[in-house]
This record gives structure tokens, sequence and C-alpha cells, in this order.
């Protein structure tokens, strides 16, 4: 209740003025002096951020049984690349994705929801390359039950058995679909011993594991897979409280030219509706439109289990990332604020760096980037259409590991090759990886005239055996 004016008078009186403004931040000695001379008391509060505070309040808060209300179970359909994941949920859903898909590889994670006579689930569908398994293992945690698809020809193979690993470290049960069993002479007997060898035992067997013979081609057994879903969920009674701000996980997002940021969010409990400010990670805004993930039709509410297409983040939230509504978008700004500095901080000090233009430049002078006397640096930039790509990115080039060579990469970030992009990676020496993404017309201009290099790719393992490639090129010859 008192003015700063006076506060900063009172400093001035006491000579305490030397370099003090509204800004200046005083330690807790200064502090009681100053308290003390203009005789008020101070109360000592614990430095606990509004993130803290806000977010472990809605995490923590119990919702008594009477709130809650059944919900549709979530399912993730996990197992080997090739088996049949993409082809199940297309005909459950009715719509074709694995004709379209760059490399025949699932790069994007979708969510929808079904009907079977009145009874909803909602299917995850996590990407199938081994790049992905961070983003598996993160799909894993919005998952109620895991559909382990093992193609009847194939049998269980390296990633089925991970698959297996994180849908038990997720504590989840795990129904199989023994696909492709329209292929003639396949031999289910030898599939289910190597079930039964990785500790799932099939129901046939005696055990407690669903087995349902599917052929996502002709359409078998699709009921039965719905249904043996469905009694699952029964069994484990998912529920939630519609009636409670929303919160869940940001599954994808990406930048969609005019319509912004579009990021497609699970809802866990409580109900999303338009106008609810939203907080994601260091994003945030308020919910301008959803629509759903299935027919793009908007909607105005989403309730527990859903799965939404949201518009009206800031920037592009991060897959996996939770999201929170809250009451305020001053809040919302804040927490979003904060942990942009916090992660921005954490990641100068990695190896990663991600840098603004200035600060590089910065670091270039002062020696913290540059090309090291018994190492070569390969710096990097990289863009891609949608964020879950540049982790999955990151992240397989962390595996070119090379006694002699470092990849930094210098940048990343969602959306087409800009101009600045373009003068980073000239003064830095970088290269420029378009995953999916275009540069646009001034940056081209640009990249020709300083002869900066974008390499433009859709395929993930195409993008690092090309690294790999340039990697060994600009090695030191061997002495
Ligand atoms: P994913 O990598 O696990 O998503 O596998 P896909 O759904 O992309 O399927 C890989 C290939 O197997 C595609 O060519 C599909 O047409 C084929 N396929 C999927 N399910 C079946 C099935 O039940 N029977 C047969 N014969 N082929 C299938």
């Amino acid at each position: 209740g008192v003015s700063v004016g006076k506060v900063l008078g009172t400093m001035m009186q006491m000579g305490l003025q030397g370099g003090v403004n509204i800004n200046s931040q005083l330690d807790l000695e200064s502090a009681e002096a100053v308290a003390a001379e203009m005789e008020l008391t101070i109360e000592l509060k614990a430095t606990e951020t509004l993130e803290d505070s806000l977010i472990s309040e809605l995490e923590d808060r119990e919702d008594g049984a009477e709130t809650l209300v059944p919900r549709a179970p979530i399912v993730t359909f996990l197992g080997h690349v090739d088996h049949g994941k993409t082809s199940l949920l297309d005909y459950l859903i009715g719509i074709n994705v694995v004709k379209g898909e760059a490399g025949g590889i699932t790069q994007h994670i979708r969510a929808y929801e079904i009907d079977k006579d009145g009874r909803k689930i909602t299917f995850v569908d996590t990407p199938g390359h081994e790049a992905f398994t961070e983003m598996r293992a993160r799909g894993a945690n919005v998952t109620d039950i895991a559909v382990l698809v093992v193609a009847a020809d194939d049998g269980i193979m390296p990633q089925t058995a991970e698959a297996i690993s994180h849908a038990k470290a997720a504590g989840v049960p795990i129904v199989v679909a023994l696909n492709k069993i329209d292929l003639e002479g396949v031999d289910e007997n030898r599939i289910l011993t190597q079930l039964t060898e990785h500790q799932l035992t099939p129901s046939e067997w005696g055990g407690d594991v669903e087995v349902v013979r599917t052929s996502a081609t002709k359409g078998t057994g699709m009921d039965e897979l719905l249904e043996t879903l469905l009694t699952v969920a029964e069994l484990n009674e998912y529920s939630a409280n519609p009636n409670r701000e929303a919160m869940g996980v940001c599954i994808e997002s990406e930048q969609q030219g005019d319509r912004g940021v579009v990021a497609k969010l699970v809802v866990q409990n409580g109900t999303l509706r338009v106008g609810d400010v939203l907080v994601c990670g260091s994003a945030h805004g308020r919910v301008r439109a959803m629509n759903s993930t299935l027919n793009n039709e908007p909607m105005t509410e989403a309730g527990p289990s859903t799965p939404v297409s949201v518009m009206g983040f800031d920037e592009a939230p991060g897959a996996g990332e939770r999201f929170h509504v809250l009451d305020d978008i001053t809040k919302a700004r804040e927490i979003a604020q904060t942990r942009a500095h916090a992660s921005s901080q954490e990641s100068l000090s990695g190896i990663s760096t991600k840098v603004s233009f200035e600060n590089f430049q910065e670091m270039l002078q002062d020696g913290t980037i540059g090309v090291q006397a018994d190492k070569v640096r390969l710096n990097m930039i990289i863009r891609a259409d949608v964020k879950g790509s540049l982790e999955a990115i990151e992240k397989e080039l962390t595996k070119l590991d090379h006694p002699e060579v470092e990849i930094r990469v210098l940048q990343k970030s969602v959306g087409g090759v800009s101009l600045a992009d373009v003068t980073l990676a000239s003064a830095s020496d970088a290269v420029i990886a378009a995953f999916n993404v275009v540069p646009d017309e001034q940056a081209r201009a640009m990249a020709d005239e300083r002869g900066v290099e974008i390499r433009r790719y859709s395929v993930i393992y195409k993008l690092t055996d090309e690294i790999r490639e340039m990697i060994e090129g600009r090695l030191k010859p061997e002495e």
C-alpha cells in the first residue's frame, strides 16, 4: 500500500540511491532497513513460482468419487514397423493414410475418437519408425490400453519386444492383434509361443492376454477387437471429472500458414471449451477454435478422452507436453515465459545449443563456438513442419557419434527456412536441414548468394544417412 516513489525516496534519503531504480532487486538486509525506516513490517514469502503453485494445485487436486463419470479408453497401437498399425487404424476410422506416406513410414501422431454402437474409443497412433522411440514412450503415457500388433507372418520382432517393454513400463493392459491373419501358411502356434516367452500368455492358453486375429486388409476381427477393448475398459473402470478445468497432453503441433499454430491435444480430465485460456510448455493462448481430429468438424467443447485440434496457441507446444486450463491469460503468459526462460538457460549450457543470432555472434567472438583444433564441428540448423519431427531428428543426430566430429544444432524450429536462418548459417558455416518444409524466396536467394547449403528431406533416415556421409566427407585424412 506504499507508492514506489515513496520507497525510492526513502532509499535515496538513506543513501542507497547509487544505481537504485524501479527495477532494482534488494537483498533482504537492505529491504529490512528500508522497511524499518518507513516503519513497516516485512513479511517473507517462499519464492514459489506461479507455475509451481498453480499447476501443481491443478495436477494434485483430487476429484471426489461423486464427480467421476466413465470415460472412453485411450488406446495405442504398438508394434514392429510394417506389421499393420496404420492399416488397422485406417480400417477402424475408415480412411486411408498408408498409401500417402513418404517412405511408407508413419511420421505423425494421430488421434481419433470412434464410436462403436454408442460406446466410444479413442485411438492414439504412434509412429512406427525407430526414430520415434521417444515419442512412442510418451505416447504410452496417454494410453490406457496398448494393442500390440504382431504380423502373423513375421512374429515378434525387435520393435515388438521394445513395444512390450514400453507397455509394461506404463503399466497398461495389453491386447494382442495377431494381424495379417489372411496370409497363407501362417503358423499361429509359433506366435502364441513367442508371446508366452515374453510373459504375454494368451487367454486361450490359460493366461490373461486376449489375442484377436485380425486382417486390416480384409476387415477380419475388427468388431472383435473393438469389443475386446471395450471389455478391458469396462473392467478397468476408466473415469474422469468432466466438470473441472481441462488438462491433458499435447501429442503434436504444427504451424499451418494463415491458421497459425494447430495443436493436437488429448483431454485427460475436465472439459476444454472454446475461449479457454491454455498453457502448454512454453506456449500459451486462448482456444480460438477447436476441430474434430477425424473430420475437422468444429467443436465447442471436448470432454475427457477426447482428441481435438486446437487453434490459438502463440507458438507450437512440444509433443508430450502437458496442457492446463487457467482462469487468466496473464498467468498463462507468465508461466509460459518462465518456462521458456528456464529452457533457454538450460539449452545454453547443453550440447544442442539453441542460440539467437545475437548471442551466437557473442559466443563466436569470445570463442565459445569455433572450430577446435582436434575436432571438426558440423553446425546445423534444422527446420521441420512439426515439433515431433524436430525431436526425432535431434535424437537421431545424437546417435551419429564420431570421435573427430561434433554435431552442433545451432537452431531448430517449426516452420519454413527463413532469411534469418540463412544469415545465421552463413555467419556460422552451418548447414540447413529442411524437413518437409521449403525455404521462402528471400531465403533461397540469399542462400544462393552466400553459398549456404539447404538440404531438403521428407524421410528422417535419409537425412541422417546424408549427414553421416557429410560427416565422413569432412573428416581429417587418416594419419
Ligand atoms: P505399420 O508400419 O505397422 O503402420 O504398418 P502398415 O499399416 O503401414 O502396413 C504395412 C504393410 O502391410 C502395408 O503394405 C499394408 O497394406 C500391409 N498390411 C497391413 N495389414 C495387413 C493385413 O492384415 N494383411 C495383409 N495381407 N497385409 C497387411
